[in-house]
């Protein structure tokens, strides 16, 4: 399966990659996780993006599609992917296409979770990651057994410095500008489709999983 979550910060679009990723065979490929290992290990690149993110501007096109394309040349991704939060302006989804088409082909499904704007801050200010192993949790809507600590690996929780009510803002902004042209993008090719992101986690799923159907 090769699939492209696309949608707003705080759509859920780690939540459901997890999910998708347990379900069928691809490989979660997270640029926004790529990058905060980066930050974490402190790397030339880490240092870099990081004077982006912290302000909810996109890291430079320049930066991620090379990573992304190395990335997509790996023999683990053969059989399937998973992209979440890339592509995310429409240059980046241009050198996808040129990449796939020098790989295996072009063809690909694209998800779209959508979420009332409203919703959106209320998800990103609440999330919680777990510093071990990256699973998400949400203080009111997904909230682990033990508050701080992970269900799956007992490893601590943490906030994301850019899930802040500013900056949080900010992303939306900077989505709605250089990012939902992709719906439009994608709609041309005709691969994508809408899903519902304003229900619960499990729901989301199964619209997933009903607009995916038997694909692996
Ligand atoms: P994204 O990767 O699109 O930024 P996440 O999957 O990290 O979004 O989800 C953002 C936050 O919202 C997390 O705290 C997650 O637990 C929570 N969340 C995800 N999906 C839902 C949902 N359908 N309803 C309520 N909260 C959700
Ligand atoms: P969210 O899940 O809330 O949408 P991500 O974890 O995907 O956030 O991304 C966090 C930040 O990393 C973004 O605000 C941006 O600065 C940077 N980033 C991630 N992916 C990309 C990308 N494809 N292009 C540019 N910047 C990116
Ligand atoms: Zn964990």
């Amino acid at each position: 399966m090769k699939l492209i979550l696309l949608g707003p910060p705080g759509a859920g679009k780690g939540t459901q990659a997890a999910n998708i990723v347990n379900a069928y065979e691809a490989v979660h490929i997270s640029t926004g996780d790529i990058f905060r290992k980066n930050i974490k290990e402190n790397t030339d690149l880490g240092k870099k993006a990081k004077e982006y993110m912290d302000k909810g501007l996109l890291v430079p096109d320049e930066l991620v599609v090379e990573l992304v394309a190395d990335r997509l040349e790996q023999d683990d991704v053969k059989d399937g992917f998973l992209l979440d939060g890339f592509p995310r302006t429409v240059n980046q989804a241009q050198a996808l296409d040129k990449v796939l088409e020098s790989l295996n082909g072009k063809i690909y499904k694209v998800i779209n979770i959508q979420v009332d704007k409203n919703n959106l801050v209320e998800r990103a200010v609440g999330r919680r990651i777990c510093k071990k192993c990256g699973a998400t949790y949400h203080i009111s809507f997904n909230p682990s057994k033990s508050e701080g600590i992970c269900d799956v690996c007992e490893g601590e929780l943490y906030q994301r410095t850019d899930d802040v009510e500013e900056t949080v803002a900010k992303r939306i902004q900077v989505y709605l500008d250089e990012t939902q042209p992709l719906i439009d993008y994608y709609t041309k090719s005709g691969t994508i489709v809408t899903i519902n992101g304003d229900q619960d986690i499990s729901k989301v799923f199964n619209d997933i999983k009903l607009a995916l159907g038997s694909e692996d």
